[in-house]
């Protein structure tokens, strides 16, 4: 039969890899926790109207990135979710999250783009998201840029790696009047333009801003800036904001073309660029988006929120040698001979229930294999379990690394390892 692969730019996570997502994992829920947010889960598949109004229809994501469908059942039309903060925004505001109430909201899970695979980049990626709902800033825009920081601190990431980029994008008033000048602009340079460009020019030109064609970088690089037509109020916001993080320690770039691939921010926008990883740099992005609430049904309200590329994560921790060693399994229940096999369950069991990890062995493979696999699962201790272990109700205990072996009574099995072991007992 022809075997049948996974879909290209959607990849496996196996094994020898998973046990650094868990760990990242981890590392993720004990940050969050400390800083109060909860955790929220919403399909991963929303109306594709949703993903439209809120990311903006001239962009990349909506363009020519979304896996849409309908659905042959009823006729839906549907898209798997290409980011998080839509279908996160849609639910607190169908379920009313924000009457009388602030949220602070994480989440993670797959997200799904059109996009030519490569390091980096892939068609089913996975984010970290974390929406702070309800609060005008800019405090908590300082607050949102600390908590990153204190990530990549805390996953060994130091500031050298990680280079933090940030502009203001005004409001709507200020971007509109940006948005003629920066038409007006690229119609004097119609010629440098490329097709995508001439295609964004009268509908989304502060898109071109965010152009990764070479050839066109001067022509941005000198193009109307949106702080030069930044209000009073909204300049406030961004030196406000500056200072906080000045105050703080933090280090930033100012990077007045730093404009975000969605349609639904607003003053402080962010990218956090690690220096490893080339085009694919980006590690986490985000910003303020207060007006998407409205656009969404909701009252009007403050938003603010970013997203971590969690592949990207573990990419940068792999070239820095960050991510810990795969753990071993604690315990390998070794027996050999007629009637050893209850007592090696008895064993494990135990041992289990007092909060050991073990593998028992299965089958019948020769103690000679036993012994191999365990050293194999880099276990610490192996339990050989003989004909003379099951007549005297004891076990032999082997410290794989110390060399050194013991028979032990079952009875006593537990407290010995403890103590050996040095362990907090876990009952
Ligand atoms: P880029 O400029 O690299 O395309 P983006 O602006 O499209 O990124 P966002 O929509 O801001 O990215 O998503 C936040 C983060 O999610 C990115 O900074 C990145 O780490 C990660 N990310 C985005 N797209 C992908 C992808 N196709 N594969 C892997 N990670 C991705
Ligand atoms: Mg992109």
């Amino acid at each position: 039969m022809q075997k049948i692969n996974a879909v290209k730019g959607m990849n496996d996570i196996l094994p020898e890899h998973s046990y650094n997502w868990l760990w990242l994992e981890e590392q993720f829920r004990v940050w969050l926790a400390s800083y109060g947010y909860e955790n929220i889960r919403t399909p991963i598949v929303e109306d594709t109207r949703l993903f439209i109004r809120s990311i903006g229809e001239i962009t990349d994501i909506v363009e020519k990135e979304m896996y849409t469908f309908t659905d042959s059942l009823n006729g839906d039309n549907l898209t798997l979710r290409p980011e998080g903060t839509a279908g996160t925004l849609r639910a607190v505001i169908e379920h009313n999250l924000l009457y009388n109430s602030t949220q602070k909201l994480w989440y993670i899970g797959q997200m799904f783009r059109h996009e030519r695979p490569q390091k980096g980049r892939y068609r089913q990626f996975y984010q970290l998201g974390v929406e702070a709902l309800g609060f005008k800033g800019p405090d908590i825009d300082s607050e949102i840029i600390l908590m990153q920081q204190d990530l990549w601190h805390r996953l060994g990431i130091s500031a050298n790696d990680v280079e933090l980029q940030i502009n203001c994008l005004g409001n709507k008033i200020e971007r509109a009047l940006h948005r003629e000048n920066l038409i007006k602009y690229f119609e004097q340079h119609l010629d440098i333009l490329d097709e995508d460009a001439r295609r964004r020019l009268h509908k989304n030109p502060l898109r071109i801003l965010d152009t990764k064609n070479p050839a066109m970088q001067n022509l941005v690089l000198d193009a109307p800036k949106l702080i030069d037509h930044l209000g009073d109020e909204s300049l406030e916001h961004y030196t406000q904001w500056k200072c906080n993080l000045t105050n703080l320690g933090i280090k930033f770039v100012e990077n007045p073309r730093l404009v975000r691939g969605l349609d639904y921010y607003n003053l402080s926008v962010f990218e956090w660029v690690s220096a490893s990883l080339g085009a694919q740099g980006t590690l986490a992005a985000g910003g303020r988006y207060d007006p998407l609430i409205e656009e969404l049904g909701g009252k009007p309200n403050y938003a603010i929120g970013f997203a971590i590329g969690i592949e990207r994560v573990l990419l940068t921790l792999q070239e820095l040698n960050k991510i810990p060693l795969k753990p071993g399994v604690e315990v390998f229940v070794a027996n050999y001979g007629a009637n050893t096999q209850s007592l090696s369950f008895k064993a494990a069991m135990l041992l289990r229930q007092n909060g050991y990890h073990v593998i028992q062995n299965l089958g019948d493979s020769s103690f000679k294999s036993q012994l191999k696999r365990a050293a194999g699962l880099n276990s610490r201790v192996c339990l050989i379990i003989g004909e003379t272990e099951v007549v005297n109700k004891q076990v032999m205990v082997k410290f794989m690394e110390e060399q050194h072996q013991e028979a032990v009574p079952v009875d006593n099995l537990v407290n010995y390892l403890d103590s050996y072991l040095n362990r907090i007992t876990k009952k």
